[in-house]
């Protein structure tokens, strides 16, 4: 695949912005990439279609091809995705005893799953822990987890023949309040397919458990087929968070992407084993490096963009050096503020910039600001940026409207822009190279 995806970017080569050609072609083979990992179609091309907005007109790195960059975007956007809110590998448990259901397809691996997330609770989270099964279908199935109980040093509700899944979950709630348990897991039974009785099943369950997660179980190795189960789970029990298991098989996990998109719901963890430990809190980015499998083409990215900012301080120190700081250096000093979390946080790290920090923060500067800053000094001339000296009251006029802003406001930056200009003269007069550098890298 790498090879023939490498083949398409070679042919592009233009340099500059993504045109909307480079980010089609390249997508084309992302698409692929994503099928063959098992996205479901129709994910696929939904997402497809929000990166393509998103990637058309960006810029491209020197020295990656547009190919490349799109293939980076295109990973960015799949690792927030997958990431989505909330913290991955925390489950409310708060509210002692705390229930949690655990619903999904027979063989999905549930019954494991509930030993491994009851072990970690109790090994990483101090928690006493019940496990219940509710499984009556299957003859086994209650003594599989009161073995695995056994195995991790987790106690189980005692089997007691010929109940239904509800007077167990019952007697789970009951026991766990009376026996002073944090948490108690109720590890439901699943079928092959979906069916009507199962899913009335469940809900039976959760209506007396009232579950604080509900967590779907489900084979990452399963594709298309992984969608529908998602759907109707989610629909008809509401699902609170995804386990995806089998993730130490060979599949490129094309499922953690189906089921963030079709419930929206977190991917709490993943199951990396048959063993009661092979239980890890979701990775977004592995996850989205396996999807992708171009892991190669976006370290590459990643790395000529770090070139080429490191390329760019030291241009502009060198500047700074000689006492020279335009509109252009203060505007790319602007857009690095803003990757920096504003203001503040970068002044305070640059000697001599200290009173300046305060001043910005008793100004009450924040990133709409800097936004603005940036929107001014885009609206000026290239001989204005050059030489901010030219800045007569017409041009300031001008120059505020077409930024739609006062020009009080044009004033301020100029008089921001004076002062920083004339710390830099004093430290490039002291001869304060050592200081700079420091304050650079
Ligand atoms: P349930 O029917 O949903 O309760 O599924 P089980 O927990 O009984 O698991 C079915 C099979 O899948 C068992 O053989 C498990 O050992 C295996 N299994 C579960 N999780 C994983 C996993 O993350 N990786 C691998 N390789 N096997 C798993
Ligand atoms: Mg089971």
């Amino acid at each position: 695949l790498s090879e023939r995806l490498g083949g398409v970017f070679d042919r592009l080569t233009k340099a500059g912005a993504l045109s909307e050609d480079d980010v089609k072609t390249a997508l084309r083979e992302v698409r692929t990439a994503l099928l063959e990992a098992d996205v479901s179609l129709p994910v696929a091309r939904d997402f497809i279609k929000a990166v393509q907005k998103k990637a058309t007109g960006a810029s491209v790195t020197k020295s990656v091809t547009p190919g490349q960059q799109v293939v980076k975007i295109v990973h960015d956007e799949l690792v927030a995705f997958l990431a989505g809110e909330g913290e991955p590998g925390k489950l409310k448990v708060d509210n002692p005893p705390a229930p949690i259901l655990m619903v999904g397809l027979q063989g999905s691996g549930k019954t494991t799953t509930t030993a491994k997330l009851a072990k970690r609770l109790k090994e990483r989270e101090g928690k006493r822990v019940l496990m219940a099964s509710l499984d009556v279908n299957r003859p086994a199935a209650m003594e599989q987890l009161a073995i695995l109980g056994q195995q991790i040093g987790v106690d189980t509700l005692p089997i007691v023949k010929g109940e239904d899944p509800v007077t167990i979950a019952k007697r789970a709630k009951t026991q766990a309040g009376l026996g002073g348990y944090d948490v108690y897991l109720l590890d439901t039974a699943g079928r092959l397919h979906i069916d009507q009785e199962l899913i009335a099943q469940a809900a039976a369950v959760r209506d007396v458990a009232n579950p604080r997660e509900t967590l779907l179980v489900v084979d990452g190795l399963t594709g298309q087929d992984a969608v529908n189960v998602a759907t109707e789970f989610d629909d008809k029990i509401g699902v609170t968070g995804v386990v995806l298991t089998r993730m130490d098989g060979d599949g490129r996990g094309g499922a953690a992407l189906s089921m963030r998109a079709v419930t929206g719901k977190p991917i709490k963890f993943v199951g990396l084993g048959e063993k009661t430990d092979a239980l890890e809190e979701f990775h977004p980015e592995r996850v989205a490096g396996r999807i992708l499998g171009m892991g190669d083409i976006v370290s590459l990215v990643e790395k000529a963009q770090q070139t080429l900012e490191a390329e760019q301080a030291e241009r502009m120190m060198k500047r700074m050096m000689k006492g020279q700081f335009n509109m252009n250096d203060l505007k790319s000093q602007l857009e690095q503020m803003q990757k920096m979390g504003g203001m503040q946080g970068m002044m305070s790290m640059m000697p001599g910039m200290g009173k300046m920090a305060k001043q910005v923060q008793e100004s009450g500067m924040d990133d709409s600001i800097i936004k603005r800053q940036i929107a001014l000094i885009n609206s000026m001339t290239k001989q204005e940026r050059a030489n901010p000296g030219l800045l007569q009251a017409s041009r300031k006029k001008r120059i505020a409207k077409g930024a739609g802003l006062e020009v009080s406001e044009l004033n301020k930056l100029l008089k921001m822009h004076r002062q920083m200009a004339d710390v830099m003269k004093k430290i490039s007069q002291k001869g304060g190279k050592s200081m700079l550098k420091q304050a650079v890298s």
